[in-house]
């Protein structure tokens, strides 16, 4: 297999001067879904404080509801490109149709394959002929294997720049808003050559918990953190119960930082 140790023994992304995978614990930050202009913006110039590398936003959002906020679509990819050149930061937004790679490829460094569509395989093969890094998030019902398998259809087509997040799967226990599996670092280390990095605002659903599941994350050798980030979580469109403010973020960043540190 293309993904497995066995073919390769370690894969670094390089994104500009950021190596994901490599020495870096890179952090990325931003908002679930860019809402304006503003919003981005001045979340992009808090986390790029803090320090985080890379900026997310998500533009074309997989909600549950075909009620809720969707997504500002393009418009938001624009906002999103542009608090990314203001700050510096390379640029993350899932795409979720294949009819939409060209479109958010015109404006994100990296694109993310979101939970839902992580055996969208029509999607997995398109995504597969880009020559950008893939952010592949596992499935909220997918075991490590099918997630690998997941992996395969991309590095198949030719791309083998794939980035791995675990962000949480289903299980019984519903006081989280999904199990965040910890264990699946270690055990994709051990399977593939692929920097893996964990979610832990999808993985626990809850703000208050994500500086522990952060620092978990980080003792058990991830490569870095996707976490969700917005100016006045209670006002957020999407996901304010598992977004910090700004002055939270900071201080996990510190605290993360010094951790590595004495790693
Ligand atoms: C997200 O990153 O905002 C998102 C929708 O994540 P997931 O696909 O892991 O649910
Ligand atoms: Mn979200």
């Amino acid at each position: 297999k293309l993904v497995g140790k066995a073919h390769k023994d370690k894969t670094i992304i390089k994104v500009r001067d950021i190596e994901i995978g490599g020495n870096d614990f890179v952090i990325i930050a931003g908002p679930c879904a860019v809402e304006s202009e503003r919003q981005v913006m001045e979340t992009a110039m808090a986390v790029k404080n803090a320090g985080a590398r890379i900026l997310r936003g998500g533009a074309f959002k997989p909600r549950t509801s075909p009620y809720a906020f969707q997504g500002l679509g393009e418009e938001g990819l624009k906002y999103l490109h542009h608090a990314g050149q203001a700050t510096d930061m390379p640029v993350i937004s899932e795409v979720m149709d294949p009819r939409d790679v060209e479109i958010v490829g015109k404006y994100v460094d990296i694109f993310q394959i979101g939970s839902r569509n992580m055996q969208n395989f029509s999607l997995l093969r398109e995504i597969g002929k880009v020559k950008k890094p893939v952010l592949l998030k596992r499935g909220m019902a997918a075991t490590i294997e099918e997630w690998l398998s997941a992996a395969e259809y991309i590095v198949l087509e030719g791309n083998k720049q794939v980035i791995l997040c675990e962000r949480g799967i289903r299980t019984f226990e519903n006081y989280t808003r999904n199990t965040l599996d910890l264990m699946a670092v270690p055990i994709i280390k051990q399977l593939s050559h692929f920097p893996i990095i964990v979610d832990p605002s999808h993985g626990t659903g809850r703000e208050e918990l994500v500086a522990s599941a952060s620092k978990a994350a980080v003792a058990i050798g991830a490569d870095g953190l996707m976490v969700e980030v917005h100016p006045c979580p209670n006002e957020a469109l999407s996901d304010g119960r598992q977004s910090l403010d700004f002055s939270k973020f900071h201080k996990l960043c510190k605290n993360l930082f010094a951790m590595k540190d004495c790693l």
